[in-house]
């Protein structure tokens, strides 16, 4: 046997196959995150505004009669689309609220609105398509693009125009590879809520170019002074392009029960039902029994939660009025969006030591596909007397830093 020159193993070997999956998907898992629930974990007495989960319980006849469905079995698969008589009060709800008309068909239950998220993109984004996403905007779009192998291309929105999202500067980003537009609306992060006027114009440029149009309407309901969401797809020639992402996790207080929804024409529907029953096969039946509830129950749940987050956004932006920081004015959602250069601090540092400091975690606008790092995202889920207390805080250590940085002169906080 001869004996043949061994290969330069080092150089040559592919990488671990846990390698290739890392960098198969951008995963910013972001270690700022972890770090900052990990020091909260420590500590005694802190004031969470960071995350995006109702402090509010889901209301009592919602539990009631998930309670009921239970006792009464069930406990097994739906239909992949969702329980036909969900679908049809889902088609009712839109049709009410102004969203134009759905047959049942058109309307697939997920397990919550984030898997409606993905199976649009699974289904409908082929790789290279560019994905045009405002920024910030809420992350889980970026992987869920990327998962799709699409390219994510972001739009920044800023404070001085209250981080609106206009046709001008989407058409700005356009290119031949342009699939898909995503509107978020109300933001998260930053509240804010598309004027009507500037969805026709969305509505036009989409149409325009061929793009197929996701409407993220999660927190339609969630709006104040008298703003108004205009759903995308009850505008003329508009259904055709559009899908539709919505859910009782905001409006219902029912981020546990994993229960949402996507509304689309048949031609996006069919292929995107399959995906969603290769992800999750139904949603869970307890909670499409509780979503029946929440749709076809009482309302008034729903006005008293806006109320309430109504009053906790009035607390804390004459909050920061006094402390001095600027934030654009949320119209819906139940953030406010605050500036925080003024301290002299990045948003990261700011938060750390808010944290460390005012034993108060926010989380930075970084987190949320920012193109800054000057605004902290601030969640308004805690009762009052919290929020409250939550800006005592902050106002401590906001003087503190500013003093600082005056103390320290003119060329810190660069
Ligand atoms: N869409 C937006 C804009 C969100 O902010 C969230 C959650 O924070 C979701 C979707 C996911 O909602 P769900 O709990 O229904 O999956």
């Amino acid at each position: 046997m001869t004996s043949q020159p061994q290969p330069d193993s080092a150089a040559a070997a592919p990488p671990p196959a846990w390698q290739r999956f890392a960098s198969r998907v951008a995963i910013k898992e972001s270690s700022l995150r972890t770090r900052m629930l990990d020091i909260a974990a420590g500590l005694k007495d802190v004031i969470a505004l960071g995350r995006g989960d109702p402090d509010l319980d889901t209301p009592a006849h919602i539990i009631e009669a998930g309670q009921k469905a239970l006792g009464k079995g069930a406990t097994h698969y739906t239909h992949p689309l969702g329980m036909p008589e969900l679908r049809r009060a889902i088609a009712d709800s839109i049709k009410a609220n102004g969203g134009g008309d759905y047959t049942p068909d058109e309307i697939v239950v997920t397990a919550g609105a984030q898997e409606s998220m993905f199976v649009a993109m699974l289904a409908l984004v082929e790789p290279g398509d560019e994905v045009i996403i405002p920024s910030p905007g809420y992350n889980s779009y970026h992987q869920a693009v990327e998962l799709a192998g699409g390219r994510c291309v972001t739009v920044p929105t800023h404070e001085r125009d209250g981080f609106a999202l206009t046709a001008e500067a989407v058409a700005r980003h356009l290119t031949p590879r342009s699939r898909m537009l995503c509107l978020i609306n109300p933001s998260n992060p930053t509240g804010m809520v598309i004027p009507p006027s500037e969805i026709e114009k969305l509505a036009a440029l989409a149409a325009k170019h061929d793009l197929i149009v996701i409407s993220d309407e999660i927190y339609g309901r969630l709006v104040y002074d008298n703003a108004r969401v205009l759903p995308v797809a009850s505008l003329p020639g508009m259904k055709e392009r559009t899908i539709t992402i919505d859910g009782f996790s905001k409006a219902y207080a029912m981020t546990g029960w994993r229960v949402g929804y996507f509304a689309a024409p048949r031609h996006f529907s069919k292929a995107m039902a399959e995906i969603h029953h290769g992800l999750a096969i139904c949603a869970p039946a307890v909670s499409q029994h509780a979503a029946l509830a929440a749709l076809t129950g009482p309302q008034d749940c729903v006005e008293a939660m806006r109320r309430e987050y109504d009053s906790r956004r009035k607390v804390m932006m004459a909050a920061l009025d006094r402390m001095g920081l600027s934030y654009a004015r949320p119209d819906g959602a139940f953030y406010v969006y605050a500036n925080v250069s003024s301290t002299g601090a990045s948003a990261s540092d700011f938060c750390l030591r808010l944290l460390q400091e005012g034993k108060v975690m926010m989380f930075p606008g970084s987190l949320f596909g920012d193109h800054c790092d000057d605004y902290v995202r601030i969640s308004l889920l805690q009762p009052v007397p919290k929020v409250e207390e939550a800006a005592r805080r902050m106002e401590a250590v906001v003087k503190a830093m500013k003093a600082e940085t005056l103390a320290a002169g003119p060329a810190s906080g660069s």
